[in-house]
């Protein structure tokens, strides 16, 4: 990379939005849709257009997939340490550039810029610099088969990774797709969300100063039409996704078709357990931050089902509706802002109608918490009130339903069997917390909760060495640490020399 074409940092979203409007990023360049359509990106804070992103179909998906399909030869014959100093470095550039893309996404995204947005741009800048240093862990075995022949495994990689990832954490989800794959010898075509293309395209653009050409790619577009071909294409051996239940469905049977692998990371309905003994206060700062609620609940492990016991349960809600009523809901931009938009039109209709549906529950009561923002500017912006449901019916669909939304209910319960016997019943096992300080109750409640990520008294998002994904209809496959690099991204060869 020479000096001359180091890209700097943008931090003026607007204008970054409109020079990267129209546009892909297809070995090495930016360059339009095959067909020139574009299609617009608002600010979800006050409608107001950000720019136009490239509208990816077929003919793209093609485009990019042969460019890297040409690219990964020469990429995978480089020493696995090399492209992982290669990959380190593409965190070290992202790192500079962590305010930018932090404005970047709190304008295509509507998340608050200091609680949510560049929190994201650093996270993601450490999954490069992680795996970037896991180059030389592609290790294979030597198996002691037969004295006379050497028999050894080795890690190759698949070729062309599918990567289709969701708007709520954009970049950062991405990160723990591109950084594995690369580092294991892939190249990528990755297809941005159709809410949110805007910083994944910088973050291929700034990663392009780095890697050689086609290796990262990168389509802006819609589901059926841009993600579905991608899926499809004969050339992709492997899709990396992340997003809805009822989509990871249709990516795994189109998968099936073609007999390849499929990482899915789909929704959640996460419990969180709170006993008798608990630190009450560190347990309600274990929901704001569970709950997402800076976030207006967009994440799949939100601790959005809280079980509190009985002795503690209404001093528990006192606390939390306190918390959440004084995080101020507003402009994402303004560094003052806890709490930005929801992402979307159809979002916010979707949430609403579940509040809606809560509030006819027999025996529920909503405890609408925050102000909505007074500045008129805002006025159309997809805001909404966070809200606690006391007394739901544990069946009712607000109660077992993925929401996504800044909406928890709170249950009541007296007795430590039943309260685990709710818990885990749920058609997902994603995350799950406990909450007390008696050190039995946690250790048998972290071998029987249900769920693929299991915390007591945190409530920790995703770490880049310790493996990430659910079970039952959370997901297949896990994300994060060495493992996932090696199950997901390289295929096992096994060699046998005979010496005799
Ligand atoms: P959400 O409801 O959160 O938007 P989706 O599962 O619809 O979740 O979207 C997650 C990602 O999957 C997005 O990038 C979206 O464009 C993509 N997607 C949606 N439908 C398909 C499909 N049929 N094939 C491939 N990708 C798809």
């Amino acid at each position: 990379m020479s000096s001359s074409n180091i890209i700097q940092p943008n931090t003026d979203p607007w204008t970054l939005a409109k020079e990267l409007s129209g546009k892909h990023l297809i070995d090495g360049e930016m360059v339009a849709a095959a067909s020139g359509k574009t299609f617009e990106i608002r600010f979800p804070a006050t409608l107001e257009t950000v720019g136009e992103a490239a509208y990816g179909e077929a003919a793209d998906v093609d485009k990019a997939v042969a460019a890297a399909k040409s690219a990964q030869t020469d990429w995978a014959k480089k020493s696995a340490r090399e492209r992982g100093k290669l990959v380190a470095e593409c965190g070290r550039v992202l790192q500079n550039h962590a305010d930018e893309l932090g404005r970047l996404i709190a304008l295509e995204t509507g998340k608050a810029l200091r609680t949510e947005s560049r929190v994201e741009a650093s996270v993601l800048a450490d999954a490069f610099v992680f795996y970037g240093g896991l180059g030389s862990e592609l290790k294979g075995e030597t198996v002691p088969f037969n004295p006379q022949m050497l028999t050894v495994t080795l890690r190759e990689p698949i070729g062309v990774v599918g990567a289709i990832v969701p708007w709520n954490v954009p970049m950062m989800l991405m990160a723990y797709k591109i950084a594995p794959a690369l580092v294991a010898g892939n190249a990528v075509v990755v297809k941005s969300a159709e809410e949110a293309p805007f910083g994944v395209l910088r973050v291929c653009q700034i990663m392009n100063q780095v890697l050689p050409e086609g290796c990262f790619n990168m389509l802006s577009g819609f589901g059926p039409e841009c993600g579905q071909p991608l899926v499809e294409h004969p050339d992709v051996g492997k899709v990396t996704f992340t997003g809805s239940v009822e989509t990871g469905k249709l990516i795994y049977k189109t998968a099936a078709e073609k007999l390849i692998p499929v990482t899915l990371e789909l929704g959640g309905k996460s419990p969180m357990i709170v006993m008798d003994d608990a630190d009450l206060d560190r347990a309600v700062d274990g929901a704001v931050i569970g709950m997402r609620f800076t976030r207006q609940g967009q994440s799949c492990t939100a601790s959005s089902r809280i079980f509190v016991h009985e002795k503690l349960h209404d001093t528990f809600v006192e606390k939390l509706e306190a918390k959440v009523e004084a995080m101020k809901m507003g402009d994402p931009l303004d560094e003052e802002t806890d709490i930005g938009t929801i992402v979307s039109q159809q979002q916010k209709e979707r949430v609403e109608s579940y509040i809606e549906m809560g509030r006819k529950e027999s025996g529920a009561k909503a405890i609408e918490m925050g102000e909505l923002p007074s500045d008129e500017k805002l006025s159309k912006g997809y805001f909404v009130r966070p809200v606690i449901f006391t007394g739901m019916g544990i069946d009712a669909r607000p109660a077992r339903e993925e929401i996504f939304g800044p909406v928890a209910c709170v249950f009541k319960f007296s007795d430590y069997e039943e309260v685990l016997a709710a818990a885990n019943d749920s058609e997902y096992g994603l995350a799950a917390t406990i909450w007390t300080t008696n050190l039995k109750t946690a250790l048998d409640a972290t071998h029987r909760l249900e769920a693929g990520f299991v915390q007591v008294n945190q409530n920790l998002v995703v770490q880049p060495a310790l493996s990430y994904g659910g079970i039952k209809k959370s997901g297949i496959g896990k994300e994060a640490s060495l493992e996932a690099m090696l199950a997901n991204f390289t295929h096992k060869k096994t060699i046998i020399m005979n010496m005799a």
